[in-house]
């Protein structure tokens, strides 16, 4: 690892003057989970390390009836799989954080560091790309907010400015009669990073039969997650019926772009995508239909 400054901001501004400072040579450090491991690989040499744990604006976990829930940045996996608030409400978030890494990984890895490190082998950015969630964003020259789906550019590549924080996660109240489901698959063990990971997040209309707004959000199979607009498209307007199910799920598979690896090949993974949506389907649409809230099954597919 190469020496670097250490530097401790008490606010967002400072942290972002800092890291205008060095001139996209220094890095927000928030767990340390991601950045400490490719800092030792040797594959990111930053000058300057802006620790941003200690600022106030960024932590947190509160839902405002209008706005949603709003996930401070340095709101930790651990936090999200523990809090009253997540679990009475979005329920999905606590199931899914409880299968993201292992205990220690989730105790300091962070939300912010979770989308803004731009891995491809991740699970939340699926269900709040389900859930239509926003990210705000501070840099030297104001503040702004996105639709979660523009931060993702490339692998490790998102829109963030080098002198940029992500500071929240806004997740919208959902619609009534809103189901939704998560499905991870992991293809070594199921403490690996996943190998495909789909979430699906079905409103129906008022007539509570057809499909209203439809998301299916896939992880892994792409640079970047994404969504599975041409399958959603098929469903919305329409009730759910078997055949429908089974085009859907094999436009979604042909919608992503898997790449062959040790976790498995590009057949193999588009073959998981089909499963894995047709499965999160069915869930979310009978979950939408018998209830008004959130309700995630835990959603291990199972190991290859
Ligand atoms: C062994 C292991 C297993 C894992 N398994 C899973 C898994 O199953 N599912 C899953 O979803 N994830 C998994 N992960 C990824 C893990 O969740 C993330 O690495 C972690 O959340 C990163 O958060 P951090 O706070 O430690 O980020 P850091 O390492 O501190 O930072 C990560 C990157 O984001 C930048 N950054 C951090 N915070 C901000 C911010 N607020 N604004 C702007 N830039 C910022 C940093 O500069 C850096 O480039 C795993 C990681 C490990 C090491």
């Amino acid at each position: 690892m190469n020496d670097f400054e250490y530097l401790e901001p008490a606010t967002v501004a400072e942290a972002c003057a800092m890291l205008k400072r060095y001139g996209g040579e220094a890095r927000p450090y928030a767990g340390g989970a991601y950045l400490s491991i490719v800092m030792k690989q040797g594959l990111i040499r930053p000058k300057a390390l802006v620790n941003i744990k200690k600022i106030q604006e960024l932590k947190g976990i509160r839902f405002d009836p209008s706005e949603g829930f709003v996930i401070g940045a340095l709101a930790t996996h651990r936090e999200l799989e523990t809090s009253q608030l997540i679990r009475e409400k979005l329920p999905i978030l606590c199931a899914v954080e409880r299968e993201v890494a292992n205990i220690r990984v989730r105790n300091v890895g962070t939300v912010g560091g979770n989308l803004a490190s731009g891995e491809p082998l991740t699970d939340l950015a699926q269900v709040f790309l389900a859930l239509d969630a926003r990210v705000a964003i501070s840099g030297p020259s104001g503040d702004r907010t996105i639709p979660l789906e523009e931060l993702f550019v490339d692998l490790y590549q998102t829109s963030l400015g080098e002198e940029e924080i992500l500071t929240r996660v806004i997740v919208p109240p959902p619609p009534p009669a809103t189901g939704i489901e998560y499905i991870r698959f992991s293809s070594s063990s199921v403490v690996d990073k996943p190998c495909v990971g789909v979430a699906v997040r079905i409103s129906l209309n008022a007539d509570r039969k057809t499909c209203g707004t439809v998301r299916i959000a896939l992880g892994c199979v792409a640079p970047r997650p994404m969504r599975a607009q041409g399958a959603e498209a098929l469903l919305t307007g329409h009730p759910l019926s078997p055949q429908l199910v089974e085009q859907a799920a094999a436009a979604a598979a042909e919608e992503c772009s898997p790449i062959s690896d040790l976790r498995g090949s590009e057949r193999f993974k588009r073959g998981i995508v089909r499963v894995l949506v047709r499965r999160a389907m069915a869930v979310a649409y009978d979950r939408a239909s018998h209830a008004s809230t959130l309700r995630l099954r835990s959603g291990q597919a199972g190991s290859a």
